[in-house]
């Protein structure tokens, strides 16, 4: 099939839910993506920070294949050696207070289950969550996404969510942490463009969940494995939360979701409370494990944390740029906030072989993927450097 035929059978049958690149990728090798021309990319997209081990990772396309050849189904009623495996390695990566674990196979998915067992353990209906904040788009996780755009269409959803403002410490004393199950909040925002909070809000919010008895929910969907530099967010804040939710790169690309939960909340959860179908199959554990062991073998977060201190170097470097207003990282997960629409910058930039994400119409977002080297990513920066240049001699 060549490149016009793919497009043309996409466009025409998949539902237009999501925004394309004009382009059709063909295969992966690292932080290398490559189109059906042949054409080579660097990727700081990593599908959405789901490629933390970059493209065609031997480990887990070796775990993947020979689990493949074993077994690949095994519902959650019967028992199978890769799921405990991977509950294990849960187990090792998991904060110390969470040691229990419910798997599925996304994070909008992670979080339903978060929410349910904080219903269930509370015995109230409502959530806090807060302004910029993304949890995915199924009914539970939308009705706590702020984006008015995505939930409106779709009213009405969960009673009682009350969004507060992301960082505003004083407004927290007034959210009614007493009268809801949980809280629930990203440790750096991710969709809308790698926002933080400071220690305060943080500091915050954990004692109002102390004094309430209110359930604290952290989605490290994004921000988890190493991404800002310690294996979770939370950990910079050094919050105690009663339940996290992982997912994107947990599975190694591979759908995986995990929801991790206090001893508290997995008393509360019997029999048949949640479950689903595909969840823990051996295919996807087995990828999982494979995650897991790489990231800790190569020491991914240590890596992570000293190529970020790279990438803020580099960022602060191109603010001689006129187009550039702020930049914003934590580890390997960046921003670039421009005075422009980016549309321009990311178009010039694929051009020259940068794949990029984005966020609102003006932040440029990076995710790239975690084993990313020093060389490849002053690599992936210069061409962005040339893009924000040549689109700014163009105005
Ligand atoms: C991507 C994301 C989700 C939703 O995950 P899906 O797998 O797309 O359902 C939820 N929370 C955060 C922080 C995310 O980045």
């Amino acid at each position: 099939m060549d490149e016009q035929e793919v497009k043309r059978l996409e466009d025409s049958m998949q539902l237009h839910t999501y925004h394309k690149l004009p382009i059709v990728l063909e295969r992966g090798e690292g932080v290398y993506l490559f189109d059906k021309s042949g054409k080579r990319y660097i990727d700081f997209m990593s599908a959405y920070g789901v490629a933390i081990l970059g493209h065609s990772n031997v480990a887990v396309i070796e775990a993947v294949q020979n689990q493949m050849q074993k077994l690949i189904s095994c519902h959650g009623s019967v028992y199978n050696e890769a799921r405990a495996k991977l509950l294990s390695k849960l187990k090792l990566i998991s904060p110390p207070d969470l040691q229990h674990f419910y798997l599925c196979n996304s994070g909008a998915e992670a979080i339903e289950a978060a929410m349910k067992f904080a219903r269930k353990v509370r015995r109230k209906k409502g959530f806090i969550a807060f302004s910029g904040g993304y949890h995915g788009k199924t009914f539970g996780a939308l009705s706590v996404t702020w984006g008015e755009k995505y939930r409106e269409p779709f009213a009405p959803l969960l009673d009682g969510v009350v969004f507060g403002r992301y960082g505003d410490v004083e407004q927290l004393e007034k959210l009614p942490f007493e009268e809801v199950a949980a809280v629930i909040v990203e440790p750096v925002q991710g969709e809308s463009g790698i926002k933080m909070a400071n220690q305060e809000f943080f500091n915050t919010i954990q004692s109002r969940c102390k004094e309430t008895g209110c359930l604290m929910i952290v989605d490290e969907i994004q921000t988890g494995l190493g991404r800002t530099g310690k294996m979770w967010g939370h950990e910079h804040y050094a919050l105690r939360p009663d339940i996290i939710t992982v997912a994107k790169g947990i599975g190694g690309g591979i759908p995986l979701g995990v929801t991790m939960v206090s001893n508290k909340v997995a008393e509360a959860i019997e029999l048949g409370d949640h479950t689903t179908t595909f969840g823990g199959n051996p295919v996807a554990a087995a990828a999982g494990c494979a995650v897991i062991d790489f990231i800790l073998s190569n020491r991914l977060i240590e890596h992570s944390r000293s190529l970020g201190k790279v990438f803020r170097e580099r960022l602060a470097e191109m603010s001689n740029q006129k187009l550039y207003k702020e930049s914003r990282n934590m580890g390997l997960m960046a921003a670039l906030e421009l005075r422009i629409k980016f549309m321009n910058v990311l178009d010039e930039a694929l051009k020259h072989g940068l794949i990029t994400l984005y966020s609102g119409l003006n932040i440029i977002r990076m995710l790239p993927p975690l084993i990313i080297s020093k060389e490849q990513l002053d690599e992936g920066l210069d061409i962005l450097l040339q893009a924000l240049k040549k689109t700014g001699e163009n105005l």
